[in-house]
Order: C-alpha cells, then sequence, then structure tokens
C-alpha cells in the first residue's frame, strides 16, 4: 500500500461532477490533464478503461501494465500502459492504496452464471461500457470487440495462495481517492458499477466525484 495524498484544490479544477450510482461516463482527457476519482461513499467499484483519443485502436492493456511494474495492483507510481507499449497514464496520488486489474467487469453473461438465470437483465458494467463506446466511436467503428479488459478502481480483488481470485469486501472507505495524469490524449470511459449481487460495491452502489484539473 502506498498512500500518497494530492496537494490539487478542489475549487480550482476545471472539471467537478457527481456520477451517479450505475452510470456510465466518457470523457476526453488532453495530455499534461489531471483525474481525480472520489469514492464518495466507500467500496464502489468504478470499472474503467482508456483509449488513446487520436487512435482507439491503441488501448489499455492490463498485460502490459502489470507485467511492466510486476505487480498485479495498481497504486502511487503505477503506469497505465497501451497495448502499443505506451504510457498513457501515471498515477500521482492515491489514498486508497490499491486497484484491481484482473476481476473484469460484470456482464449479463457473469450475471446469470454467478448468481441466478433472472440476473440477466440486471444493469452490467459491459452494458455502459457499449452504450457509452457506441456514441462516442462511431466515427471509428467501435463495438463490443473494442473492450478490453478494465481496471477496477477500488475494488478488492486478492490472490489467494493457489493463485485463485476472490471478491472481497472492499479496501476503500467514503473520501478515499485516486489521481492519474494524462501521459498522452486519452478517452476515460468508466461504469460505476451497478453491481448487486457481490461485494464489490458492498452490495449497495454509490456515486463518484470526478474531477479534472489543467
Ligand atoms: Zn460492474
Amino acid at each position: 500500500m502506498t498512500v500518497v495524498e494530492s496537494h490539487r484544490d478542489p475549487s480550482r479544477a476545471s472539471y467537478d461532477r457527481v456520477l451517479p450510482a450505475g452510470e456510465p461516463w466518457l470523457h476526453e482527457l488532453a495530455r499534461g490533464q489531471t483525474l481525480r476519482i472520489v469514492d464518495l461513499e466507500g467500496n464502489q467499484a468504478v470499472d474503467t478503461l482508456f483509449f488513446n483519443a487520436r487512435d482507439p485502436l491503441e488501448r489499455y492493456s492490463a498485460q502490459d501494465t502489470v507485467r511492466r511494474q510486476g505487480n498485479i495492483y495498481l497504486t502511487t507510481g503505477s503506469s497505465i500502459l497501451s497495448d502499443r507499449g505506451n504510457v498513457m497514464l501515471n498515477i500521482v496520488a492515491d489514498t486508497c492504496g490499491r486497484h484491481d486489474t484482473l476481476g473484469g467487469a460484470c456482464a449479463a453473461e457473469s450475471n446469470s452464471v454467478r448468481y441466478a438465470h433472472e440476473k440477466k437483465y440486471l444493469h452490467s458494467c459491459r452494458d455502459n461500457f457499449l452504450i457509452a463506446l457506441s456514441r462516442w466511436g462511431d466515427p471509428y467503428g467501435l463495438t463490443k470487440r473494442d473492450i478490453p479488459s478494465n481496471i477496477n478502481f477500488f475494488m478488492n480483488v486478492p490472490v489467494t495462495a493457489t493463485g485463485g481470485l476472490t471478491f472481497e469486501d472492499g479496501v476503500s472507505a467514503p473520501g478515499k481517492y485516486v489521481e492519474l495524469r494524462a501521459e498522452m490524449d486519452v478517452v476515460a470511459l468508466i461504469s460505476n458499477c451497478p453491481q448487486l449481487n457481490n461485494p464489490c460495491n458492498a452490495y449497495n452502489p454509490t456515486p463518484v466525484r470526478l474531477l479534472i484539473w489543467d
């Protein structure tokens, strides 16, 4: 855990918005801008993808990010790498201390396999990604094939001694935040996870606050 607080003043942010529980958010960050994601009420999974804003065929790569840093968790000092090995963003502050690269996004398919057939129609992160990507990605022809493995900010997915993955109650708490500085022009795509059936949101999806500094 590497807890590093930020000196940035929320009153000087150029963008400040609360994203309701369960909602998608797609926003372009110019190189040099800093995005802060605040877990307002605690234990809220924030499923996140990044695309090169000029060429969305270049996008966040969990494999490259994990391999480059030799660690499956993200925190201050972690570089977010693309599938071309370029640094897209750097995490410059983090008061939670640990973010997941492995757990993936909830989907109609996983909801019905993990929980029950009637859970298939619950709203999911994959639905959020598809809705937002189909609107923004129209000139590029982006579809469900363009959704790679995502980051889960504030989500706790520890690896067991035998290599298993478990979804555990969060390591986050009300007011914890993570900050990322864009190192290229990127599009950030967030699903503020609507999941009700596992402890990733403490069974209670809640809003997050998004701030951007120039
Ligand atoms: Zn989800």
